[in-house]
């Protein structure tokens, strides 16, 4: 068996610590509350709940699809539960988070995709916390517009859809998906008019730097606001292999290229996730 290239020093992370950290910590195990944070156990815990800031994960924990970066199961996704919305508004007000990341498996399985629970959870979450800020990191909805709509009638702050990759590599890191179709969501929740549209792309698949360039452009093109660059890690030995150790400084390149291009925000950085400081990107 090959040895697993070991991380270069600037992605070992620090244990998260802080007060806020540790209540809520407490909070999730005391009332078994889902969050993307503990269960892909995110390096970045410690900042983002010290900020108020957490991810939930809605439709389920099985996929319909099969992406070959990432950790969540594929398979025959569980039923719908009516109540989620409910349940997702409860935990964010108890945990007091300030901004909310909603992001959810594909639910190819579903005639709606699931989007008839993601606005009910939009909804039930302005009810219970009119205070609380909202991300929602979408799923393509395959294109359908129908399904977006209810997206954008009930207009989330941010409205977020990953690339996740660059062209050329797409189907190999998500067969089910594609780069146009997901460009196309993007312009179109713009040109519907969410004011703030965000996507997120990994490095260290094997993209080269002109095509992480191009996809940089392809994002300005349709007018997208927020742009997050990170380093791909494997979630196990069963997924894409990391090609590539992204250095600091070509991140740093990322991000001045990036704010050049004219994006109002680009975070570059190899611990950065699509959620991560994302309470920031309201601004
Ligand atoms: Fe949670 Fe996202 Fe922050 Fe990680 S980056 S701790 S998943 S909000
Ligand atoms: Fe993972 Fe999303 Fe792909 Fe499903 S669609 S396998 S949750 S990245």
């Amino acid at each position: 068996p090959t040895k697993r290239t070991p991380k270069p020093k600037w992605l070992r992370v620090k244990l998260p610590t802080g007060k806020k950290y540790t209540e809520l910590r407490s909070l999730v195990d005391k009332y078994d509350l889902h969050t993307i944070c503990t269960s892909g156990s995110c390096p970045n815990m410690g900042e983002c709940w010290g900020e108020g800031t957490a991810t939930f994960m809605i439709l389920g924990n099985i996929c319909t699809r099969s992406c070959g970066f990432c950790g969540v199961k594929t398979g025959r996704p569980e039923t719908i539960d009516w109540d989620e919305p409910e349940k997702v508004a409860r935990s964010i007000k108890l945990m007091k988070i300030k901004h909310a990341v909603i992001t959810s498996v594909d639910r190819d399985d579903l005639k709606d995709m699931g989007s008839i629970i993601w606005a009910e959870t939009v909804k039930s979450i302005r009810r219970m916390n009119p205070e609380t800020t909202l991300e929602t990191l979408i799923p393509d909805f395959q294109g359908v517009e129908r399904n977006i709509d209810r997206i954008v009638e009930v207009n989330p702050e941010i409205v977020s859809h990953n690339m996740e990759t660059v062209k050329r590599l797409t189907r190999e890191v998500r067969i089910q998906a594609k780069y146009e179709r997901s460009l196309q969501v993007l312009k179109y929740l713009k040109d519907s008019g969410i004011n703030r549209t965000k996507s997120g792309i990994m490095l260290g698949l094997g993209e080269k730097e002109d095509e992480v360039i191009q996809t940089l452009e392809d994002l300005r093109s349709v007018n997208l606001d927020v742009v997050t660059i990170g380093q791909y890690l494997q979630p196990s030995k069963q997924h894409l292999p990391v090609k590539e150790f992204i250095t600091p400084d070509q991140f740093k390149k990322y991000e001045t290229i990036g704010l050049e291009l004219g994006f109002r925000h680009v975070e570059s950085g190899a611990l950065v996730r699509s959620s991560y400081k994302a309470q920031k990107h309201l601004t």
